[in-house]
């Protein structure tokens, strides 16, 4: 049986050994951004306004991670958060191992970030007076880096790797709002840093352009480079690693998000914040049969198995991240039909969600009723005491 759910931190986190089970699904774990409680508030006239509220995010050197969220959610200022071209209010914000606010000047801070950070705009801001290889060669001599002599045939080659290097002697007006937003990437990169962080990159892209954008961000993250990019297109969110959602300065459990992708963003950040988590080791078992089921259940990394009996014995299917059980007991009634145990790999760790709570989003939200029962009806057509497969 399940034991009572904490919601503490789990230290030491015991999936460190099973990269497998990590929310990026790669091997490598190694951090790129660590943001502790973070808070951003405003004041003028009016009062304090809080615009982040708290938030806690970690994301790992490799990732291709998109931010969505409604306008005025926060996106942009906590991008800034992470550029340091604002400071938060309160709060830690770690960069490739280094805090990038305590007792770190302006100054410092600027020229840590010429030489760690690539940062790309909704507007490029190409200088309209030089041309894309003088654009690209800028953060270069603002930062000092590489030799004088050497930094055209690097410019070059990045524009090369943007697709641009037939263009490198032309003024921005003269190519397209893509190319131009391509040589802004190529000024991002002037540098070689390890992170890229963009903000609505492609918000003035038709969707062509945008395609290639993501195609160039896709290439870089196979090269190493770490890339966040905030866009209100979702469309783009499936061509990344990890969606994270903001909503009203705070972050949605990326689990929730991805098991009910339907529901409202109020209803996620609800559920993010009633949902216990709890970690259960290999092979333990979550729920037995015919047992009453009170929660609803999401894996949150790991595995599980779900065992279910037949005529011809008991049936195993397996379930990862961003699946849920329980749903089936909990919207038709009944005791458990099957019994759900740990895979015998790794631990699992669960968002557990309770059943009236439960009941009342799915119920204020039909479109992720409906993704549900689809669910269950694959559920029982796979199961041969339901005739099927
Ligand atoms: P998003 O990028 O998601 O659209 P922003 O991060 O730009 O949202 O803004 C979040 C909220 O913070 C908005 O309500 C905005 O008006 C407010 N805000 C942003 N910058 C400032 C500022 N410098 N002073 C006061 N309020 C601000
Ligand atoms: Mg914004």
């Amino acid at each position: 049986m399940i034991p009572t759910p904490t919601a503490k931190a789990l230290t030491p986190d015991p999936f460190a050994q099973h990269p497998r089970g990590a929310p990026s699904g790669r091997g490598e774990l190694e951090p790129m951004i660590e943001m502790r409680r973070i808070v951003k508030t405003y004041v003028n006239a009016a009062g304090e306004f809080p615009v982040l509220k708290g938030l806690d995010l970690t994301i790992n050197r490799g990732e291709f991670v998109s931010i969505v969220g409604k306008s005025g959610s926060g996106k942009s200022t906590l991008l800034n958060m992470i550029t340091g071209i604002d400071h938060p209010t309160d709060g830690l914000v770690v960069i490739g191992g280094k805090d990038i606010y305590t007792k770190v000047s302006e100054s410092q801070r600027s020229k840590w970030r010429g030489r760690n950070l690539g940062i790309v705009f909704q507007f490029f801001q190409l200088l309209p007076m030089l041309t894309l290889l003088e654009n690209v060669m800028l953060p270069m001599d603002y930062a000092e880096m590489y030799d004088f002599d050497e930094r055209p045939a690097r410019a070059l080659e990045l524009l090369k790797l943007v697709h641009l290097e037939k263009f490198a002697n032309k003024l921005p007006a003269l190519v397209s709002t893509g190319q131009q937003q391509s040589a802004a990437i190529a000024r991002a990169l002037a540098c070689d840093p390890p992170l890229l962080v963009a903000d609505e990159p492609t918000g003035n892209l038709d969707s062509r352009s945008a395609d290639a954008i993501i195609d160039l961000f896709d290439e870089l993250t196979k090269r190493g480079k770490t890339i966040v990019m905030v866009t209100h297109d979702p469309s783009l969110t499936a061509r990344t690693t990890r969606n994270i959602i903001i909503f009203d300065g705070e972050l949605i459990d990326e689990t929730i998000s991805r098991a009910l992708p339907q529901l409202r963003h109020r209803h996620m950040l609800e559920m993010t914040k009633k949902a216990e988590r709890v970690t259960l080791g290999p092979g333990e078992t979550i729920l037995g049969y015919d047992q009453p089921v009170e929660r609803f259940y999401m894996i949150a990394r790991g595995r599980v198995d779900v065992l279910t009996r037949s005529a011809w014995g008991e049936r195993v299917s397996s379930l990862g991240r961003g699946e849920f059980f329980g749903e089936m007991e909990l919207l038709r009634g009944g005791l458990s039909r099957a019994c759900v145990r740990v895979a015998a790999e790794m631990p699992v760790e669960l968002l557990t969600y309770p059943r009236e709570a439960f009941m009342s989003i799915v119920n204020e939200s039909p479109i992720t009723a409906e993704a549900i029962h689809e669910i269950i009806a694959r559920r029982l057509a796979e199961d041969p005491e339901n005739g099927g497969a």
